[in-house]
């Protein structure tokens, strides 16, 4: 965006409104698809998505159904795990591609990522996980499809990460084992929990680790259509610090920058009330579009 945006903002009168407008209308949002996607992974019928259970087999199926409706060639990639009672398990993440226009087989590589599993069945209650991490999900398919309408710059590789609930075991296993070499991937933006808007508010942690973000960043607080935070990212936070709780924690630990978006937690948090009804479909469409903001600002700017 920032790009474009500087050319719109450079420019005067008629030329401002058509560029802009131009701009605006390629990274539309199709809200209703959003919570269509949110509301069917977080179905009862898909019994809580559970990493290795027949739901999260049938999330798996929806969300590859989807990226190829958008134009995308998904692939799945098993992994196995030892769990934390040591059983052998596995789980299989969710992987799309598109090249950039700057494409070069040595340039770099942004990882967009948000882990689709949660917790299935407890204790005969299906945990949603509506916010945690249906909301996420859809959210990626929303930025695949806007950047499909138009590439970016650089390639991306979409990720849904499964097992993200038994240990970041999917994202553990990704960077381990990445489909590009390890030194191109330049930058993961990972979504986790970016529906609910009970604050109306929502977070970009990491830049304390990486400041070289904070001015491609920061700016976008004053035109981002839902309350743009920054934090969660120091020891000072405590238990709030977030530099470790998600997918972008392996990444982070194999030296790969990383930009985390999330809402703070709420009382349906890993609980079974995490249930799309739940999201106001006017926040989550404000937070998924400053989700598209920032994604085209790091294009630009990586
Ligand atoms: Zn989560």
């Amino acid at each position: 965006m920032p790009t474009n945006w500087k050319a719109c903002a450079a420019a005067l009168g008629a030329l401002f409104v058509i560029g802009c407008a131009h701009v605006a209308a390629e990274d539309a949002i199709d809200a209703a698809q959003l919570m269509t996607d949110m509301t069917t992974l977080a179905a009862d019928d898909m019994q809580g998505r559970g990493a290795g259970t027949p739901g999260g087999a049938a999330a798996a199926r929806y969300i590859i159904g989807r990226l190829e409706a958008i134009g995308y060639a998904p692939q799945p990639a098993p992994f196995s795990y030892q769990t934390r009672d040591n059983r052998s398990a596995s789980g299989v993440n969710i992987i799309a591609r598109i090249e950039g226009r700057d494409s070069d087989p040595n340039g770099r590589v942004i990882v967009f990522t948000a882990h689709y599993d949660h917790l299935g069945v407890r204790d005969g209650e299906i945990h949603n996980g509506a916010d945690d991490n249906a909301s996420g999900v859809a959210a990626l398919l929303a930025v695949a499809e806007a950047l499909r309408k138009r590439p970016p710059q650089h390639d991306v590789i979409f990720v849904a990460f499964d097992a993200e609930e038994q240990g970041l075991r999917g994202a553990r296993a990704f960077v381990a084992d990445p489909p590009a070499a390890k030194e191109r991937l330049a930058l993961n933006i990972n979504l986790d929990m970016v529906g609910r808007g009970d604050k109306g508010e929502i977070y970009i942690a990491g830049l304390a680790h990486y400041p070289q973000f904070a001015p491609v960043l920061k700016p976008l607080a004053e035109r981002a259509p839902v309350k743009l935070l920054f934090g969660h990212d120091t020891p000072d936070w405590g238990q709030e610090d977030w530099t470790l709780q998600s997918d972008h924690a392996p990444f982070h630990q194999a030296g790969i920058p990383f930009v985390y978006f999330g809402v703070e937690g709420h009382a349906d948090y890993h609980k079974p009330g995490d249930d799309a009804e739940k999201i106001d479909p006017t926040f989550f469409a404000g937070a998924v579009r400053t989700i598209l903001m920032a994604t085209r600002a790091l294009d630009a700017a990586l």
